[in-house]
């Protein structure tokens, strides 16, 4: 049975009842009160009326059952049809919108997130409507990015291979030359795939929480040295000037070494490829608050205001062209996010403009 024609029974359920208590307590409660009223005038009839006093209390006794069994009948009508209407018009107004709900979900099960339901009833009916209206838009925006991704992959993917596909088929053709400068250009691109496949393997791992982090309390030296020492080649071979500043007397952090120094690693590769010669990039660690702060500095290109929060979306390059010749898929950052946010901190991008240098900064809880 519907849930409209339950509740117009139940209505009408309370609306018999409520007839039939009326009925029976005015059949058996009424006689008894008239007949004591006639009783209590008694006196006076018989004094004025003598023997025909029976006959007139038996008149005026019918006469009143059924003028008052009239008057219940005319009610009885006129109530039942008045509570018929109202209840019907109050079980359409609650079964309206959730018909309206089984309908907006049938129609996102069969993949129409953009649907939408407007109910302004302030009750717990709307209350469910905007429930509601929040899921369907976050399956919207996960529907979104779904598509977004595939498509990037598939993009990433295919602009490599169709570079090796050329170079084979111009050495096929004759008109590339088989030399080594040629067969280097293919190992580029076949090393721009690979380090992509394994980009994409670490960002699903990360994403899914596959990653088994190991915390333990360490020191910012302990994680930052040996990565400082290990760049320090490719800074100089580039001429750009690496400093840092790590105090001696920082309290220790609760982190995964590797991981941490993983997310360094990206964060000072990328101010080394995004600052020019002459440059500087400065590595600072200090307190703050019940946190250690590591930022890197740098004097490089900058970033635009618009750009600082969308970087860390996955397959995001501020100049595509560009950071595809230097191998960048955009995904770096994106797994430097996650993995600092699995650790329990937090990750932010900061720059005064295009030109101005950037800065990028990650916080981890104390041990
Ligand atoms: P990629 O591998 O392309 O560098 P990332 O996720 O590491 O991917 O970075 C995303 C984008 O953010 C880069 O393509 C670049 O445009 C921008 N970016 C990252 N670091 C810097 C920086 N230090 N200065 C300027 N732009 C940067």
């Amino acid at each position: 049975m519907k849930l409209l024609h339950k509740l117009f029974i139940s209505y009408l359920a309370v609306v018999i009842t409520g007839l039939v208590v009326l009925a029976l307590s005015t059949a058996f409660v009424a006689p008894v009160t008239f007949t004591q009223q006639m009783n209590h005038m008694g006196g006076n009839i018989n004094s004025m009326m003598g023997q025909h006093r029976q006959e007139l209390t038996d008149e005026i006794e019918s006469s009143f059952r059924n003028s008052l069994t009239n008057a219940l009948a005319i009610a009885g009508i006129a109530a039942t049809l008045a509570a018929g209407i109202v209840s019907w018009f109050v079980s359409y107004r609650i079964v309206r919108p959730i018909n309206a709900l089984v309908a907006l979900s049938q129609r996102i099960a069969n993949g129409h997130y953009e649907q939408r339901l407007h109910l302004a009833t302030g009750d717990e009916l709307s209350e469910l409507v905007d429930n509601f209206n929040r899921m369907a838009a976050s399956l919207a925006e996960t529907e979104v990015m779904r598509q977004r991704l595939l498509g990037d992959v598939t993009h990433e993917l295919k602009t490599p291979l169709t570079s090796i596909k050329g170079y084979m088929e111009g050495l096929q053709d004759g008109v590339l030359p088989a030399t080594p400068e040629t067969f280097q250009l293919i190992h580029h691109e076949a090393d721009r795939l690979q380090r992509l496949v394994q980009d994409l393997q670490e960002l699903s791992r990360v994403e899914a929480g596959q990653i088994p982090l190991e915390i333990v309390a360490c020191s910012a030296g302990q994680i930052a040295l040996p990565v400082l020492e290990r760049m320090r080649p490719q800074f100089r071979e580039k001429g750009i000037t690496l400093k840092s500043t790590i105090p001696d007397d920082l309290p220790p952090i609760r982190a995964d070494v590797d991981r941490t120094a993983q997310v360094l690693t990206n964060l000072l590769g990328n101010a080394l490829q995004y600052t020019s010669r002459g440059g500087t990039v400065t590595l600072t660690v200090l307190k703050r608050d019940n946190q250690l702060c590591f930022s890197i500095h740098d004097s490089g290109i900058g970033l635009e205001a618009s750009d600082l929060e969308r970087i860390f979306q996955r397959f995001y390059r501020v100049d595509k062209s560009r950071s595809r010749t230097s191998g960048g898929s955009g995904i770096g950052l994106t797994i430097a996010k996650q993995l600092v946010e699995a650790q329990g901190g937090t990750i932010l991008a900061e720059s005064a403009g295009l030109s101005k240098g950037s800065q990028f900064s990650f916080t981890l809880p104390l041990a």
